[in-house]
């Protein structure tokens, strides 16, 4: 169950460091990590050379032995091997002195598993991955909603317990908005490796009578499951295999579920911004988009316009009123004029009001404008045009509230490199994942901005986000999980 590959020696920090790289199923790992030095029963003495055993090929393991203290002129290298007959030889073990045995500390710090072994664990876990996907959608969680939010962070706190207790978790109050959660794993002086997400969803109460969290063949339907409950589900799951496998990722993993991403992250952003400064590199675990990870997507601004006009009966003076209403079309149709589909500029106006009553003429209106962009430069230029708009009917004032939200997230060289290792990860198990720009925003977007490579829509593929009509697609949940999984132990 173990093949030995190669012992190297090497000097840091002034200890002697052997690292013994071999091939090992995952229960033999877990049972070596369990025993570490009792089972230690083989010694080669001063050696860099190759060994070999009759044992399968399942996964590869690096274990560091460190020496404190150099205690010989000889190194020793230990390997493990599976619980069979070999381990009557405790004697060995006895063999070493108590000094030596103090002197050694053993990690298993460096692994390398196959991506396919990766896609059978979460195969053969996929009912389990169900249900709790099942679980918690049911706990209904829109933006604003504090109890539910609660709700929430509650039942992913618990399960993250049930994985290990190892594992940090915070909670953050986000007052009458909800609950933030992080939860630090597997910590080292390494830069960590942040997991963002969002607990928040668009549904308000009672939409899941809408849209029955249920099963129809491929896909599972519910409020909430594709943007993106099932992939809060799908990053503890990450880490469940590292734990349940006996494995460590390259790096510290930070996770960051938010709970106003889907308002804009007004509490959020704080955090998202931290915890990404801090960050090696950042995976947004979005919903993908067809399958298809996102490796940019545009900014965000949102503006409202507010036009006072001078009231006015319709029937008998309307020449003394000036309306509002006709003040703020007029600004309609001059903001739609911003559009520039060609760079990627989109200004839309998605919500009008206005008027008191039928037969007065109006003294107020407000819209709201929805304004997205490639690039920082040309959302400063929008928002100039758009602060500076004036009156054409100057009784009429008109005043302008607003900002950018999300600045966008560029594609840029670390964002293609992190995608390009992420496609070759997915080959191995011949899956050819594509990559697109988009126009929504993510918190990734925050993190973008920082300069800190971020690889976006790496959540469960499906359809149907902010409808009554979303689900996930069943079958690419073990991919999505290997996937990622296979990135967080990627060098
Ligand atoms: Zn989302």
């Amino acid at each position: 169950m173990a093949e030995l590959v190669d012992a190297q020696v090497s000097e840091a920090c002034g200890r002697k460091l052997v690292e013994v790289r071999f091939f090992s199923s995952a229960p033999f790992l877990k049972y070596a990590q369990a025993i570490k030095k009792k089972f230690i029963f083989w010694i080669v003495r001063n050696n860099s050379e190759h060994f070999h055993f009759p044992f399968s090929d399942l996964g590869r393991v690096g274990v560091w032995i460190v020496f404190r203290r150099r205690t010989s002129t000889f190194f020793y290298i230990f390997a493990f091997f599976l619980p069979s007959g070999w381990f009557n030889c405790f004697g060995i073990f006895s063999l070493l002195s108590e000094q030596i045995q103090k002197s050694i500390t053993i990690n298993i710090v460096s692994y390398k598993m196959k991506p396919q072994k990766f896609l059978d664990y979460f195969q053969n876990r996929q009912q389990n991955i169900l249900s709790l996907i099942r679980e918690i959608v049911e706990i209904e969680s829109p933006s604003r909603d504090f109890a539910g939010s609660s709700e929430v962070v509650n039942f992913l706190e618990t399960e993250t317990q049930k994985i290990s207790a190892d594992f940090q978790t915070e909670r953050i109050v986000a007052e009458n908005l909800g609950e933030h959660l992080i939860i630090r794993a597997f910590p080292s002086d390494a830069k960590p490796i942040l997991l963002l997400g969002h607990t928040d969803t668009v549904h308000p109460r009672n939409s899941k009578e809408k849209n029955l969290t249920r099963i129809e063949e491929n896909k599972f339907y519910g409020c909430g499951v594709f943007d993106m409950k099932a992939n809060c589900v799908l990053i503890l799951e990450v880490l469940r295999a590292f734990t349940e496998l006996s494995l460590k990722p390259n790096k510290p993993i930070t996770i960051l579920l938010s709970c106003d991403e889907e308002i804009g992250s007004p509490t959020g952003r704080a955090l998202v911004e931290r915890e990404a400064e801090r960050a090696e590199f950042c995976l947004v675990c979005e919903p993908s988009a067809n399958g298809r990870v996102k490796t940019g997507r545009k900014g965000t601004a949102n503006y409202t316009l507010r036009t006072r006009g001078i009231p006015a009966h319709a029937g008998l003076e309307p020449e003394k009123g000036a309306s509002a209403i006709l003040e703020i079309s007029r600004q309609i149709e001059k903001l739609h004029s911003f559009n520039h589909f060609k760079i990627g500029t989109t200004v839309n106006v998605c919500l009008i009001n206005g008027g008191t009553a039928s037969n007065v003429i109006p003294e107020t209106a407000e819209c709201s404008v929805d304004v997205r962009f490639t690039s920082i430069t040309e959302a400063k230029r929008i928002e100039s045009e758009i602060k500076n708009l004036k009156s054409f009917d100057e009784r009429v004032s008109l005043s302008v509230l607003g900002e950018i939200n999300r600045p966008p997230l560029e594609r840029t060289e670390n964002i293609i490199k992190l995608y390009e290792k992420a496609r070759k990860i997915a080959r191995t198990f011949d899956y050819e994942l594509g990559e697109t720009q988009v126009g929504g925003a993510s918190d990734g977007n925050f993190a973008g901005a920082l300069g800190v490579p971020v690889l976006d829509g790496l959540g469960i593929a499906g359809n149907g986000a902010h409808t009554l009509e979303e689900y996930i697609l069943i079958d690419d949940i073990p991919i999505r999980a290997a996937l990622i999984t296979s990135l967080l132990m990627a060098d």
